[in-house]
Order: structure tokens, then C-alpha cells, then sequence
């Protein structure tokens, strides 16, 4: 069997990561970070569910899409592991992105009416959508952002 090359991410010891915001990696002027919403194998299996990640995605891909970067912003979505999101972000200033999040999350919170795309022509599970599990996520990791004293660089094991 051909051996594979083991990816960058695969190469982070997981069970020193802590909610907040990581770069994962850089590839030319692409920055892709890690929103990490909740701690990867943790012992009370708090994971967020596929309504909370779906109704995340598409509240904060709206409002980021519409943010001042968001011309740079390539892409926005959850990672398969329920533990956080990735945000991709072109010639990224990490403050500004960090400065970026905080905004978009607390937009997400004072979101007044239906999520954005809960139609059937715009999504493909537009029934698996709800509000309110985008704020409670939102304000959960809003918290542990604003209060982690790591940014940008995960910890060392
Ligand atoms: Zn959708």
C-alpha cells in the first residue's frame, strides 16, 4: 500500500486545543483558521448537533459575506468532527479577522427574524434550520473567544 502524507491538522496534538481561534495553515496568501467552538474528545461528549452547525453556517457566512472583509472571504463552513468551523480568508490580518468574528458572532446574537436561506430552493436541509441553536452557539463561543488567553497559535503540547 502507498504511504500517504499525514496532513498539517492531523499533526496537532487535539487533545491540547481549547475553544477559540487557531490558524491552521497558510497556503500562499490563504489563511484558513480554525473557529473551534468546543474541546475536540472531551469527557462530557459536548459536541455541537448538525442543527447547530447548519444553523451557524448559514448565519455566519451571511453576515461575514457582508462584513468589511468580505471581499477576501473564501470560504465558511463546520468541520466534520462537531467541534468547530473553517473560516478561509485571503491576505488575512489576523487581528482584523479576529476583530471580524467577534463582530459577525455578535450579529449573530442580536439577530432579529428567520434565518437567512431557510428556503428549499437555497439550502439543501432548509428544515434543519433554527434561529435560536445559531445564537445560543454564537454566545457560547463569543464567551470562550473573548476569554481565551491563546490566539492564533495553538497550545504546545
Ligand atoms: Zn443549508
Amino acid at each position: 500500500m502507498e504511504s500517504l502524507t499525514r496532513i498539517a491538522s492531523f499533526s496537532v496534538d487535539h487533545d491540547y486545543i481549547v475553544p477559540g481561534i487557531y490558524v491552521s495553515r497558510i497556503d500562499g496568501d490563504i489563511t484558513t483558521y480554525d473557529l473551534r467552538t468546543r474541546k475536540p474528545n472531551n469527557d462530557s461528549d459536548d459536541y455541537m448537533d448538525n442543527l447547530t452547525m447548519h444553523s451557524v453556517e448559514h448565519m455566519f457566512a451571511t453576515y461575514v459575506r457582508n462584513s468589511s472583509i468580505k471581499d477576501n472571504v473564501i470560504y465558511f463552513g463546520p468541520m466534520g468532527c462537531q467541534t468547530g468551523f473553517y473560516l478561509l480568508v485571503r491576505d488575512a490580518n489576523d487581528d482584523v479577522v479576529f476583530d471580524t468574528v467577534v463582530d459577525t458572532l455578535k450579529k449573530i446574537i442580536a439577530h432579529d427574524g428567520e434565518i437567512f436561506g431557510k428556503v428549499r430552493k437555497e439550502c439543501g436541509n432548509y428544515k434543519n434550520l433554527d434561529i435560536e441553536a445559531a445564537k445560543t452557539e454564537a454566545k457560547k463561543y463569543l464567551d470562550a473567544l473573548l476569554s481565551s488567553k491563546i490566539r492564533f497559535k495553538y497550545p504546545e503540547r
